[in-house]
C-alpha cells in the first residue's frame, strides 16, 4: 500500500478514532460516511458504502434486492472467482433465483427482454475480471441495459471486481472499464474491490443510487461484513491519491508498477544484474520477459518488462529457485527457458541489495 495508507492506518492504531462518532454534532456518527463524499466525488454516483470485500457487496445486493425475485445474468457472465466464489451461488444462497440467458459467447439485448417476467428483480452485468471473451462475441452495451431495466422498473447491478477509478486503457493497458463509466451508463449500483486495481486495503465498495445505498445500509447483515476503522482509514488515504496534486500513477504502488516506464524497469534491472555479478560464481544478465497482473485483474494483458537471469555456478536453476524462496524475505522468481528469472517491475528501493545478499548467501553454503 502507498505509504500515506500506512501511515493513516497506524494513525488510528496508536490513538483514538472517531469512527462512529459525529465531531460536528458531538454525538454517533456512521463508519459509512468517512469515505462516501470522496467515492462520489472520484465516481460520481450519488452514494457509497464499504464492506470488507467485493464477494460481501455483491451477496448483500442480491439479499437487499432480489430476495425471492429473478436475476438475469448472461450465461457468458456466470463466473468464478478464486475461493468458490461463484455467481450463481451467491445469487441462489441468498434466496434470489438465476435466470440465465444469452450463451456463452454471445449475449443479446433481446435475450435479457425476453427473460424479463413478473419475478424479475434485477438484472445483474458481472465484469469478466478474471477471464475474457474473444472472437464471435455480443453483450448489449451497459447503457442500453440500463434503458430496458429502468423501463421494465428493474435495477442493473454491475459487479466490476477490478474496479479501476483511473482509466488505465488510456494507458494502454487493457479495456478495463472504470467505475464512473459504469456510473454514466445508468448503473443502478456499482460494485468492486478495494485491494485489485484500487491499490487500497481489502474491501469492498458500493456505489451508486442514494436510495439503494439506504435499504443496504438498512439490511441486517450490512454488521456481519462491517469493514474495520483500519481498512476504513487506508482507504481513505488512498482514494486521496486520486485527487491532485497526486497523481495517482506516480503515487499508488500497484499502479506505478503497471504503468512502469519500460526504460526505467531497463535502468532498475543494470542496476540489480551488477550487484549479482559483485558475487562470486553469480552470472546475471537483462532480458526481456513479459509481466502478468495477477490478483484476478487485467486476464491476457502482457506488459513488456525487463528482468535479470540468474545463474549460480554448480547450483540448478530448481535448487536456486527453492533456496530464495526459504531467504527471509522470501524471493519469488520464475524459470524462463531453464534460466531463474526475476522481473524487476514489482522491486523496491532496499531489494537491490537483499537480493544480491541472497544470492551471495547461497553461494557460500553451495
Ligand atoms: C474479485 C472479484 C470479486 C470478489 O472480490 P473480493 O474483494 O476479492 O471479495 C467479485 N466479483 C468479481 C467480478 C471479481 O473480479
Amino acid at each position: 500500500m502507498a505509504p500515506e495508507a500506512i501511515a493513516a492506518m497506524e494513525d488510528v492504531a496508536r490513538g483514538y478514532a472517531n469512527i462512529e462518532y459525529d465531531l460536528e454534532k458531538g454525538a454517533r456518527g456512521s463508519r459509512y460516511d468517512h469515505v462516501r463524499d470522496i467515492l462520489c466525488e472520484l465516481t460520481g454516483a450519488e452514494d457509497a458504502v464499504v464492506v470488507n470485500n467485493c464477494a460481501a457487496a455483491v451477496t448483500i445486493a442480491m439479499a437487499t434486492f432480489a430476495r425471492n425475485r429473478e436475476v438475469i445474468v448472461s450465461r457468458g457472465e456466470l463466473v468464478e472467482i478464486g475461493g468458490s466464489f461463484r455467481v450463481p451461488d451467491v445469487i441462489s444462497q441468498n434466496g434470489a433465483r438465476l435466470h440465465e440467458v444469452g450463451t456463452t459467447n454471445r449475449t443479446h439485448l433481446a435475450d435479457y427482454e425476453g427473460a424479463i417476467g413478473e419475478e424479475t428483480a434485477v438484472i445483474l452485468r458481472t465484469h469478466t475480471s478474471n477471464y475474457r471473451l474473444v472472437g464471435f462475441t455480443t453483450k448489449p452495451s451497459l447503457a442500453t441495459l440500463a434503458d430496458l431495466a429502468h423501463k421494465n422498473g428493474l435495477l442493473l447491478v454491475e459487479d466490476l471486481g477490478s474496479g479501476t477509478i483511473v482509466d488505465l486503457a488510456a494507458h494502454g493497458l487493457g479495456d478495463e472499464p472504470t467505475v464512473s463509466q459504469s456510473i454514466r451508463s445508468g448503473v443502478d449500483l456499482v460494485t468492486f474491490s478495494g485491494d485489485k486495481l484500487l491499490g487500497g486495503p481489502q474491501c469492498g465498495i458500493m456505489v451508486g443510487r442514494s436510495s439503494l445505498l439506504a435499504k443496504i445500509r438498512k439490511n441486517p447483515l450490512l454488521r456481519a461484513m462491517r469493514v474495520d476503522k483500519l481498512s476504513l482509514a487506508a482507504l481513505e488515504a488512498t482514494l486521496r491519491l486520486y485527487r491532485a496534486p497526486h497523481n495517482p500513477l506516480k503515487d499508488i504502488p500497484v499502479l506505478r508498477m503497471l504503468t512502469a516506464d519500460p526504460s526505467d524497469l531497463a535502468k532498475q534491472a543494470r542496476k540489480l544484474a551488477k550487484a549479482i555479478t559483485s558475487v562470486a560464481g553469480a552470472k546475471a544478465e537483462v532480458a526481456h520477459v513479459q509481466s502478468k497482473a495477477g490478483g484476478g485483474s487485467l486476464p491476457g494483458v502482457d506488459l513488456e518488462s525487463v528482468g535479470v537471469r540468474i545463474t549460480l555456478e554448480g547450483i540448478s536453476a530448481e535448487h536456486l529457485t527453492a533456496a530464495l524462496r526459504a531467504h527471509e524475505p522470501a524471493i519469488i522468481g520464475r524459470i524462463i527457458g531453464e534460466c531463474f528469472t526475476l522481473d524487476v517491475r514489482t522491486l523496491m528501493d532496499d531489494d537491490i541489495a537483499d537480493i544480491a545478499g541472497a544470492i551471495a548467501a547461497i553461494a557460500d553454503s553451495g
